[in-house]
């Protein structure tokens, strides 16, 4: 039984960071990817400025288009253009991404498996854990569970059951030169006509990619809502391709983390961000968190994992927390808002701020001084709101517990 420091389950952003960093160190890394490299992955593939500051190595290499602008609608209705002088967000397409990120952990020294499924996980006979694959059996100091939103590792922990669920469908539409051209450094935000979510369209090297994302209880109506978006946009409905759908899963307060040598990063975590669904950002950072706490313990400086929680609770929970209020506050009522980024200078730089990076959630909040209570309990009102609207809607009694104990 091959034996290493650590295995890391998943080769999407957040377990080949884990692994490039810890193999960077000095550990004996084992990268365990059930796919053959290069994968595709359902994605927008969408880098915003503040998810590649924490990517584990430059990630312009497979950047085929660099936004500097957004082109808003409110319901699919009349749009907007609003620009910025500085890049918002890179366009990749995720095979590329994730290979070219998984080559740079190989690169790094961590033994790259793909085309290797884990398929359990035993721990109790004495520290660390077993992982049993289709090819083998593999035994580690720690295991990082970074196999995304549906892995073996969130099931393992218990974590996964916790989260709530959004989804999205995502496809491709190739267009003429012209339109491609129109939407070279433009991204479209479709906002307010989905729950809890929006459409996108996003500029690729040679196609557009087209998604709409949403509550899991809206699955049903994606199909139609991306044919709708297309439609708006002047894009042929009829011919899209490489469509496919998937969850976005949002830890809940208290959700578990680390169990023995075990812990989760990424969407494994559930650590995929409210307002935006973006998930690339938090999947590099809780890798870089999880890479430090677990180099601590490997080095007897530390005498478990649980540091990763704390670090969670102290750097990441407070923003994922911070995003669901203005989430649940923006859906509530989206059109007031998409008016302020309409008219608003000041309200569409503090949007550009964010995605750059600049400022977080809780920056954004600062700023409302003595109001900044306010968030949290429109936050907690509006997703009362929605609670009592959807259980409504499905014939459900609405969950008994009070909500702040819910958050
Ligand atoms: C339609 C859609 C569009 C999205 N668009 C964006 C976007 O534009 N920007 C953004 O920031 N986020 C976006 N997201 C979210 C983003 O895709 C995820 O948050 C991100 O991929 C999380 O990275 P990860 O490394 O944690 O997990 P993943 O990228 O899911 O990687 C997990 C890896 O583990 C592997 N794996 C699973 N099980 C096993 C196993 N048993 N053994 C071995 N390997 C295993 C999988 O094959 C996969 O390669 C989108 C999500 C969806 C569904």
């Amino acid at each position: 039984m091959g034996s290493y420091d650590v295995v890391v389950l998943g080769a999407g952003p957040s377990g080949s960071t884990c692994a490039l960093l810890l193999a960077r160190a000095g550990a004996r890394v084992l990268l365990l990817e059930r796919a053959r490299l290069p994968r595709d992955k359902p994605c927008g593939g969408g880098v915003t400025l503040r998810a590649s500051a924490w990517a584990p190595v430059d990630v312009t290499p497979v950047v085929e288009r660099t936004v500097y602008g957004a082109r808003f609608s409110l319901a699919l209705g009349p749009h907007f253009d609003r620009w910025h002088p500085l890049p918002l967000t890179y366009m990749t397409q995720r095979s590329r991404l994730d290979a070219h990120l998984a080559r740079a952990a190989a690169e790094a020294g961590a033994e790259l498996h793909d085309g290797e499924q884990a398929l359990s996980l035993e721990t109790g006979d004495g520290a660390g854990a077993t992982v049993r694959t289709s090819r083998g059996a593999y035994r580690a100091a720690v295991v990082m569970g970074a196999d995304g939103a549906n892995g073996l590792a969130s099931r393992w922990l218990g974590a996964r059951e916790t989260y709530e669920e959004a989804v999205a469908l995502e496809g491709n539409v190739t267009v003429p030169a012209a339109i491609m051209d129109e939407w070279r450094e433009l991204v479209g935000l479709d906002l307010g006509g989905l729950a809890g979510g929006y459409g996108w369209v996003f500029p690729k090297g040679d196609h557009l990619n087209v998604g709409v994302g949403a509550w899991k209880y809206a699955a049903g109506t994606l199909r139609g809502k991306l044919e709708d978006l297309c439609r708006r946009y002047g894009l042929p409905a009829g011919g899209l391709w490489g469509l496919r759908g998937y969850h976005l899963p949002l830890r809940r307060p208290g959700s578990p983390l680390v169990r023995g040598p075990v812990l989760l990063v990424g969407d494994a975590a559930g650590l995929v961000d409210p307002l935006s669904g973006e998930g690339i950002h938090m999947a590099f950072y809780s890798a870089r968190l999880a890479a430090e706490v677990v180099l601590a313990y490997l080095a007897g400086r530390s005498p478990d994992l649980r540091a990763y929680e704390r670090a969670v609770a102290r750097r990441i929970a407070p923003e994922l927390e911070l995003s669901r209020h203005l989430h649940e506050a923006f859906h509530f009522a989206p059109p007031p808002y998409v008016a302020l980024l309409s008219r608003s200078e000041h309200f569409w730089r503090l949007f550009c701020h964010l995605i750059r990076g600049e400022v977080g959630y809780q920056g954004l909040v600062q700023m409302l001084g003595p109001l900044r209570p306010l968030v949290r309990f429109f936050g907690l009102v509006a997703r009362r709101r929605r609670e009592v609207r959807v259980a409504s809607a499905l014939g459900r009694r609405p969950a008994a517990s009070p909500i702040a104990e819910r958050l």
